[in-house]
């Protein structure tokens, strides 16, 4: 007989899915009603707004998509881009090189713009390729790669994009809840996220915001677009406007649930708190790593507080370590992607994740397999060293 499933008690210190607050567990675990009950959708439309305010925007076209952060990628490309499109895609990491293929699928043509893994999009390079591309409909980015850990300007991007008469889509998918989003102030036209990084809810859900100017180029469309479901002229029929709704596909009504309360404890917390509460708690590990004697992979200007990539000292055994720190401490980090694969540690301090026990509960356990591998460390000094970080606020 196949018994039923229990998962161990994580902590999850990776690049996403991050721990679910057990608010939010017991949210998922309410009674099922029917996606198109009154009551439901009022729910549909809470989060709508509690959306809108995550994302800082006034866009009517804001919803959770009914599948994970890269279905919010797909819906984004597959309703923007047409065939023949010319488009900037930044890559500086694993992200951007799938964007690359979707807007390859789309029939668009992508036009590279290359950093090096660990490095911000360059803003010269994109102004280049606009020059040389001055047909460009789109210009695509990831805000934060949580490949690498490096954020890049959003701000600045998206500015550029508007200067060259373009329209741009942003990855949010990390970012969102951990740093600094600002749709409207920024001026971004399309954006999408995913809720198990800084949101701290389940994964399988897109959150996803489209601007005045990327709806025109929606509602004026040649081509269909590609995906039944992700077409957004359809979805907006679910989720869009108040009065009638029309059967679209049946919403993940208890996923829904638990994406409703992550956001009530956001909004609860607040937006400048959460940006804060990552950010300290970053400062703290970064100290603690440095004081041990390991090295950061991202310049400190760029570096993202929610993930944090570790240089792996010469003769570790890095799976060892990983598989050690699951087996002995149920502590999940991420390893290092592409170019950076055992290089680089992915420590993750997203969303409920990013707490003053998770830091401490890491150096600790860290420093004690990094002992026993005979790393070259220094004992006992990483927790002071966070501590006096709290200390200091
Ligand atoms: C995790 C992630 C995605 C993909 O999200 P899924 O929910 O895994 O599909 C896309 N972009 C970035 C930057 C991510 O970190």
């Amino acid at each position: 007989m196949t018994t039923s499933f229990h998962p161990p008690h994580r902590t999850l210190m990776g690049p996403g899915p991050s721990d679910v607050s057990s608010r939010v567990l017991g949210a998922l675990a309410r009674p099922t009603i029917g996606h198109l009950d009154p009551l439901f959708l009022q729910l549909m439309d809470e989060i709508k707004d509690l959306l809108q305010f995550a994302f800082q925007t006034q866009n009517a076209l804001t919803l959770p998509v009914s599948a994970p952060g890269s279905a919010g990628m797909e819906a984004c490309f597959v309703n923007l881009v047409s065939p023949g499109d010319t488009v900037i895609v930044c890559q500086n990491g694993v992200f951007g090189g799938r964007m690359k293929e979707n807007v390859e699928r789309c029939g668009g043509s992508a036009i590279m713009v290359a950093d090096n893994w660990g490095e911000p999009v360059n803003l010269e390079k994109v102004e280049a390729a606009f020059d040389a591309n001055p047909d460009t409909a789109i210009l695509a980015f990831v805000h934060a790669e949580t490949s690498t850990g490096v954020q890049s300007d959003a701000a600045a991007l998206c500015a550029l994009a508007t200067r060259h008469g373009a329209l741009s889509i942003v990855d949010a998918v990390t970012s969102l809840g951990g740093i600094e989003v600002a749709v409207d102030k920024w001026g971004v036209d399309a954006m999408y996220s995913g809720t198990q990084k800084c949101l701290s809810c389940i994964p399988g859900i897109s959150p996803v915001t489209f601007g005045e100017r990327a709806v025109e180029r929606i509602n004026k469309r040649q081509h269909r677009v590609q995906s039944w479901f992700l077409d957004m002229q359809l979805v907006m029929g679910y989720w869009g406007g108040t009065g009638k709704r029309a059967y679209h596909h049946t919403a993940p009504v208890n996923n829904l649930y638990a994406l409703h309360e992550a956001l009530i404890m956001l909004q609860e917390e607040g937006l400048g708190a959460a940006q804060a509460r990552h950010l300290r708690n970053h400062r703290a590990l970064v100290a603690g790593l440095e004081a041990m004697g390991l090295a950061m992979a991202v310049s400190e200007r760029y570096r993202l507080p929610q993930l944090n990539s570790v240089l792996i000292p010469e003769g570790v055994d890095d799976a060892a370590l990983r598989s050690a720190l699951l087996n002995e401490f149920d502590l999940e980090i991420g390893a290092g992607l592409g170019s950076l694969a055992g290089k680089t540690w992915r420590i993750g301090l997203m969303g409920f994740a990013s707490n003053e026990r998770n830091v401490a509960y890491c150096l600790c356990a860290l420093e004690a397999i990094l002992h026993r591998q005979g790393a070259p460390i220094t004992s006992g000094v990483a927790l002071p060293a966070a501590r006096s970080v709290f200390d200091d606020g």
